[in-house]
C-alpha cells in the first residue's frame, strides 16, 4: 500500500519526495543507544504527565541504560518532572502519545486508534500521521507539546519546524480549536528549554496547503528522481543507505564499491564490511578536498550557510591545585578527570545546578579561573557552516 510521509518526515518529503514515490522498500530501522535513550525519555514524560510518577529504573532497565547514560536519564528525566510539576495544575485537559491522522483534502483530523507507539496501520491511504508527546489545555488554549532529547533542534522556532506546523494543525482540527500553542521543549541534563509559538486561524489554513503540497508531491509520478541535498542527512532519510543518488555518488568514487543495505550471508555481510572501510576513507579523503576547496572558495550550501574558513577561541584550563579547589566551591570537582576543558566543566555545572542557574554559575567559575591565571586563550581557524552576510 502506498505509504505517505508522517509528519516527522514532512520537511524531508518537501525537499525530496524519493523515499515516498519511488517504489524501494525501506530498509530495517536500526536502534542506536541515543534512539533508545530518546524513547526512555518520552515513555517516563508520558507517564509523568498523566500519573504524577514514573517507575524509572524499570524504564531505564527496560531500554537498557546504563553507566553515564543511566545517569544522564536520571538527570533529564529529573528536569521534565519539575518542568510538568509546575504546568500540571494549570491544565483543564491532558493527554499523551496522541496519534493523529489527517486528511487535508477535506480539512479534517482524527485521533487514530493504535495497538502500540507509532502505529499507523489503521489510516487511511490518503492520511498523513503523525504524534503529539503532549496535549493540554490551559484556559481556554490548546497547547500541543513535543519533546525533543539532547541538542536536536535546541531553539528551532516551532511555528517554523514542519513537524510541529503539522502537530498543531491535527490536534487543532481534532479537538475544534482555531488556534494552538505549538511547543519545543528541549531536555537533557542541563534542564528543559521551551520555545513556543501561537498558530492562528491563518496559519492553520496555510499549514492545510502545505499538507496538501505534500500529498501532492509524494503521491506516483512518472520517472521519480531523488534530489540529493543536505537534506539527506540532515533530516535523516530513511532509504539513504539504499538511494541509488547514494550509490551513484559512492560509485563514482569508487566504481568497485557495491554497497546495499539488504546483507544476505555471513560472507556478504564480511564483503560489505571491507567495502565499507574504503568508502570510509574515500570519503574521508573527499571531505579533505572539500574543505581544502572551501579555505579558497566559500561554497554556498543552499540552506542560507556557506562552508568556508572561520576563526574560533577555545578556552583551556590549567589543572593547578588552585583551580581544582576552586571548581570544589562549586561543587563540580567532577570534571577534573585526566585534564579540565570547559566542556567539561558545563556539564558538571548542568548536573548540580537548579534550572536556570548554570549560565550564572558558569560565569562565576570562569572569572575565578581568569583570576587565578589558569585560563589559555587559544585561537584557530576551522571549516565551518556560516550563515551568510
Ligand atoms: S538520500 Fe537524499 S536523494 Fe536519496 S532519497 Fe533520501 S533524501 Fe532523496
Amino acid at each position: 500500500m502506498r505509504r505517505l510521509p508522517t509528519f516527522s518526515k514532512a520537511a524531508l518529503a518537501a525537499k525530496c519526495a524519493f523515499p515516498w514515490n519511488g517504489g524501494i522498500a525501506w530498509p530495517e530501522q536500526i536502534t542506536s543507544d541515543a534512539a533508545n535513550f530518546g524513547i526512555a525519555v518520552h515513555r517516563a514524560a508520558e507517564l509523568l504527565a498523566l500519573w504524577g510518577t514514573a517507575p524509572l529504573d524499570a524504564i531505564a532497565e527496560h531500554y537498557g541504560l546504563h553507566g553515564s547514560e543511566l545517569k544522564r536519564f536520571h538527570l533529564t528525566v529529573g528536569w521534565v518532572a519539575d518542568f510538568i510539576r509546575g504546568e500540571r495544575e494549570q491544565w483543564s485537559f491532558a493527554a499523551a502519545e496522541v496519534a493523529f491522522a489527517v486528511d487535508p483534502f477535506v480539512d479534517e483530523s482524527r485521533i487514530l486508534e493504535q495497538d502500540g507507539p507509532r502505529d499507523y496501520s489503521r489510516a487511511r491511504p490518503a492520511e498523513l500521521c503523525g504524534t503529539a508527546d503532549l496535549v493540554t489545555v490551559v484556559g481556554e488554549q490548546l497547547i500541543v507539546s513535543d519533546y525533543k532529547t539532547g541538542r536536536y533542534k535546541m531553539g528551532a522556532d516551532p511555528s517554523a519546524d514542519a513537524q510541529m506546523r503539522a502537530l498543531g494543525y491535527a490536534a487543532a482540527r481534532a479537538y475544534g480549536y482555531d488556534s494552538v500553542e505549538v511547543r519545543l521543549l528541549n531536555v537533557d541534563e542541563g534542564g528543559v528549554r521551551m520555545t513556543r509559538r501561537l498558530l492562528d486561524v491563518i496559519d492553520l489554513a496555510t499549514i492545510r496547503l502545505e499538507l496538501l503540497g505534500v500529498v501532492r508531491d509524494t503521491g506516483e509520478v512518472h520517472n521519480p528522481t531523488p534530489k540529493p541535498g543536505s537534506h539527506c542527512a540532515q533530516q535523516w532519510c530513511p532509504i539513504a543507505s539504499v538511494c541509488p543518488a547514494t550509490q551513484k555518488t559512492i560509485a563514482q568514487i569508487n566504481p568497485e564499491l557495491q554497497l546495499t543495505a539488504d546483507i544476505r550471508s555471513p560472507e556478504h555481510a564480511a564483503r560489505l564490511r571491507e567495502q565499507v572501510a574504503v568508502a570510509k576513507k574515500a570519503l574521508a579523503a573527499l571531505d579533505t578536498a572539500i574543505k581544502e576547496y572551501a579555505k579558497r572558495h566559500p561554497i554556498p550550501l543552499g540552506n542560507g550557510k556557506v562552508l568556508g574558513q572561520q576563526e574560533r577561541t577555545r578556552r583551556t584550563i590549567e589543572c593547578t591545585p588552585e583551580a581544582v579547589a576552586a571548581l570544589g566551591r562549586y561543587g563540580v570537582s567532577g570534571a577534573v578527570e585526566s585534564s579540565v576543558n570547559m566542556a567539561g566543566i558545563k556539564r558538571a555545572v548542568k548536573g548540580v545546578c537548579a534550572n536556570g542557574q548554570a549560565a550564572g554559575t558558569m560565569r562565576a567559575i570562569m572569572a575565578e579561573l581568569e583570576k587565578l591565571g589558569v585560563v589559555k586563550t587559544r585561537t584557530y581557524t576551522t571549516i565551518a557552516e556560516i550563515k551568510r552576510q
